[in-house]
């Protein structure tokens, strides 16, 4: 129960519509979790920070893992827990979180989370929480009989319900995975469960022996879980393979379009030959040079767009050979993982020259944009 709650929300309704008047998931005495209670003994110490641009919160817990009900905080990152506020605001930061205050979570998020995370509607709502009676969980579809959450315990009277709760509060099953490269079993997945679905490389393979994440964390998770016996238990972002799309080849970059885009002065000459050459080592190699991130119907409207990069090399910001370069069509602002960040690269030259010749109104956007507009609203 303890590793599948989520402890970080992006806005009140979500923290309010996870529970929804069962138990609370953060006390260890058993009380309903109604807006008073969470607002009294959780919001109100609620800490606020940004992560990937996105205002997020967490909350204290009270849960029996901290010990005589003594509150604690439970990392979303790594799972760790902490027990004195001001360390676990430090040891969240150290994962790269900027701490701000509540009006980054109540202004700027409420847009595009409010239809994700309206309130469940009554007969959606869990009806009773028993644990001791998880056994009787039939799947018979009687009225009155009750669908247990494999992961929680909570009861629900429908499956659609019990569906609905598994994607509102462990989220991870209905999370999109994409192959990028069939040929080196690397997939693209959304690093987190809310919030732009920012793509992480991973790679498993069988037949290769591979089961890798290129999250730090999810390393360690694997590491512990290894060392407790439990070999080959994989992370959160692993176990989604076992739903991914096969391998669809994305449009190949012409030279042509290439040519243009330097007619045009929107590339120089030496950045041209950079992603030429770069694209033909990507070709020898058999794999895509530019692999565009779109995750089909569970994308949100499009102004975020990632892509997964060839970088012909391996480096602690392309462990599989690949980068992931961001894109905000409305900011114009672009990111890679690489050493120029935010300055121009050859990853972020290749993905221009891939939009230029693909999706060229979402490149238009951002050329008409004012420079000082692009500087701080930037979303991905
Ligand atoms: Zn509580
Ligand atoms: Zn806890
Ligand atoms: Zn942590
Ligand atoms: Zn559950
Ligand atoms: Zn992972
Ligand atoms: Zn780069």
């Amino acid at each position: 129960m303890t590793s599948e709650r989520v402890f970080v929300f992006v806005d009140e309704e979500e923290l309010f519509s996870v529970m929804k008047d069962a138990d609370c998931l953060y006390c260890r005495i058993p009380v309903t979790a109604s807006k008073q209670h969470l607002k009294k003994r959780h919001l109100r110490f609620a800490i606020y920070y940004k992560d990937a641009g996105i205002g997020r919160f967490s909350i204290p817990c009270y849960c029996s893992d901290g010990g005589h009900g003594r509150s604690h905080w439970h990392c979303p990152m790594c799972s760790k827990i902490l027990h004195r506020t001001q360390n676990y605001k430090i040891h969240i930061t150290n994962h790269g979180v900027e701490m701000t205050d509540k009006s980054s979570v109540s202004d700027g998020n409420k847009l595009r989370f409010v239809s994700k995370f309206s309130p469940l509607p009554a007969e959606l709502q869990p009806t009773t929480v028993l644990l001791e009676s998880l056994q009787t969980h039939s799947e018979d579809k009687t009225p009155g009989s009750k669908a247990a959450c494999q992961k929680c315990g909570i009861l629900f009277t429908t499956t659609s319900n019990l569906r609905r709760h598994e994607r509102l509060q462990h989220g991870q099953d209905q999370q999109p995975i994409l192959c990028v490269d069939a040929k080196n079993a690397i997939y693209v997945t959304p690093k987190y469960l809310h919030g732009p679905r920012v793509p992480i490389h991973i790679r498993k393979s069988f037949t290769l022996q591979i089961l890798l994440c290129e999250l730090e964390e999810c390393w360690d998770f694997m590491k512990a879980q290894a060392q407790s016996g439990n070999p080959g238990k994989e992370c959160r972002h692993l176990v989604r393979t076992n739903h991914a799309q096969h391998y669809v080849p994305p449009p190949p970059l012409s030279v042509r379009s290439l040519e243009e885009m330097r007619d045009k002065h929107l590339l120089s000459a030496s950045e041209k030959h950079e992603c030429q050459e770069m694209n033909s080592r990507a070709c020898v190699q058999g794999v895509d040079c530019v692999y565009p991130v779109f995750w089909g119907e569970h994308d949100l409207p499009e102004r975020c767009v990632f892509f997964s990069v060839y970088t012909d090399l391996e480096d602690k910001w392309c462990q599989f050979g690949r980068t992931r370069v961001s894109f905000d069509s409305k900011s114009g602002s672009w990111k890679c993982l690489c050493k120029h960040k935010r300055s121009r690269c050859v990853h972020k030259c290749l993905c221009m020259w891939w939009l230029f010749q693909e999706r060229p109104e979402l490149l238009q956007d951002a050329l008409d944009v004012h420079p000082e507009r692009a500087l701080n609203d930037d979303l991905c």
